[in-house]
């Protein structure tokens, strides 16, 4: 029989690696919860009309990197979601979230698109994204910002060093139709120098040859018109409005006049997190504003801004700069003479899990639990910082034996007491003293 297998581009997340992602996931629940971010979470499936109006149809995205197919039961045109901002405005449309005012959310989860797997770049990823929906400020624009500052610093980055931040413009449509049309002009003078790509791109999106990384087109990009040059007062005020929280807060940023954004529907505030440490999937992060998009969408029009993190990419940088969750051994390891305890080491074992123990249990053989020695060996491996053993004599007196493993440097392992069967909850606390020599 053929070997069954991942479908290419799309992983597994196994232990121990998949503890750095539980770390990572409840520091960023935790962050969130301080910053009055509440959790979302939506469909990975939605109808691929949703994409295509909400990214845009010559986006990439939509173009080339989704996996859309029909429903068999019934003819729907459906996607696996490529990213999800376009899913959390579309529930927030069709439950009115925004009745009552303005909504801070973030999700996280997998995302999908065809694309050549290669470091950093996969076919099933996984996101980090925040998004604050109803608030036309450029305060909320920096206090998305300063949220990644915060994740970067939590998690042990150092901004500067592992991660720099970019930041741009991109006004409003007319703003952007003005500077389309110079751009237009400046590529068609020099069509004899454009790439295939960028030929191709010249009259449905010229704005992403902005973003082509061909060497030989730099020169020409280089010299081409700037948005910057075109932004009107109210859009200048915003940007230097999110200037203005940066500077405050310290934060240091470049402003990158060529930094656009793959989707279509960003206006004003446009950011990148950006890593020398990965080569060429550098951006981390990105966001910046949409407030097109709620209306584009079929909602009553209401600003809205938010950002995307790539969760493996993160988790490589957190790996290049040698930053690393500590690993959590059990506290206790419970090493039982035969199956013949188990009526009364189980409740034991329970109580200490509620008392909140994390407690191993070397279990499931078929012939018993093997020789106590070999379970003691167990024991230390686990990294356990207690034996809990059921001996016979222990429990013949009604107690189980707690036997320290580790030492303090220099000190030798503290030797076995007896604690009560009956009353666990009254020495539970000692298991979870980090000073093991009793
Ligand atoms: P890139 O230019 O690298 O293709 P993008 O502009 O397509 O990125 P976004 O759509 O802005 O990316 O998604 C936000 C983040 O999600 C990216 O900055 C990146 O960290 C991550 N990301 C995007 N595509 C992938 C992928 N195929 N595999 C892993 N991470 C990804
Ligand atoms: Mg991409």
């Amino acid at each position: 029989m053929d070997k069954l297998q991942a479908v290419k581009g799309m992983n597994d997340i196994l232990p121990p690696d998949s503890a750095r992602w539980e770390w990572l996931e409840r520091t960023l629940c935790d962050l969130m919860a301080r910053y009055g971010y509440q959790n979302i979470r939506t469909p990975l499936v939605e109808p691929t009309a949703l994409f295509v109006r909400g990214l845009g149809e010559v986006t990439d995205i939509v173009e080339k990197e989704m996996y859309s197919f029909v429903d068999a039961m019934n003819g729907d045109q459906l996607s696996l979601r490529p990213e999800n901002t376009a899913g959390v405005v579309r529930a927030a449309i069709e439950h009115s979230l925004l009745h009552d005012g303005g909504k801070r959310l973030y999700y996280m989860g997998p995302m999908f698109r065809h694309e050549r797997p290669q470091k950093g770049r996969y076919r099933q990823f996984h996101q980090i994204g925040a998004e604050a929906l109803g608030f036309p400020g450029p305060d909320v624009d920096a206090e998305l910002i300063l949220m990644c500052r915060a994740l970067w610093r939590e998690l042990g980055l150092v901004e500067g060093r592992d991660l720099r931040l970019e930041i741009n413009s991109l006004g409003q449509p007319h703003e952007r139709r003005a500077h389309r049309a110079a751009l237009v002009a400046h590529f068609e003078a020099h069509h004899d120098l454009l790439d295939d790509d960028s030929r191709r791109r010249l009259h449905t999106n010229p704005l992403r040859i902005l973003d082509s990384k061909n060497p030989a087109m730099q020169p020409l990009i280089e010299a081409a018109p700037k948005l910057i040059e075109y932004l009107g007062d109210e859009s200048r005020a915003h940007f230097d409005g999110l200037r203005r929280v940066l500077d405050a807060a310290g934060l240091e940023y470049r402003v990158n006049p060529r930094l656009v954004r793959g989707m279509d529907y960003y206006n004003l505030t446009v950011f990148e997190w950006i890593t020398e440490r990965l080569g060429a999937q550098g951006t981390v992060c990105g966001g910046g504003r949409y407030d097109p998009l709620i209306e584009q969408l079929g909602g009553k029009p209401a600003p809205a801004v938010g950002w995307a993190l790539g969760v493996e990419r993160l988790l490589l940088l957190l790996a290049e700069a040698g930053v690393a969750p500590a690993p959590v051994p059990p506290r206790a390891f419970a090493v039982l003479p035969s199956p013949a305890v188990l009526a009364q080491a189980l409740p034991v074992l329970e109580a200490l899990r509620a008392a909140g123990v994390s407690v191993l249990m070397h279990a499931g053989g078929k012939d018993g639990f093997g020789s106590m020695k070999a379970q003691f060996r167990r024991a230390d491996a686990s990294g356990a910082t207690w034996a809990l053993v059921f001996g016979d004599e222990e429990l013949a007196r009604g107690e189980v034996g707690l036997k320290p493993l580790r030492a303090r440097p220099g000190e030798a392992t503290g030797a076995q007491v007896t604690r009560p069967l009956a009353r666990v909850a009254q020495w539970a606390h000692e298991l979870l003293d980090d000073n093991p020599s009793l």
